[in-house]
């Protein structure tokens, strides 16, 4: 299960083509609009 890097939520298919964003050539995706952009501000504080 593929979870938001952010948070730890896990991510179901339907809903996880909704915030997808792109980082060092990885695709991440997200729970909510506000978490990719935390994650965007700071990306070096997830892995
Ligand atoms: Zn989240």
């Amino acid at each position: 299960m593929e979870r938001c890097p952010v948070c730890g939520m896990e991510l179901y298919e339907n809903r996880a083509n909704e915030f997808p964003t792109m980082h060092l050539g990885q695709r991440y995706r997200f729970c909510s609009a506000e978490h990719r952009d935390e994650f965007e501000a700071t990306p070096g504080e997830y892995d």
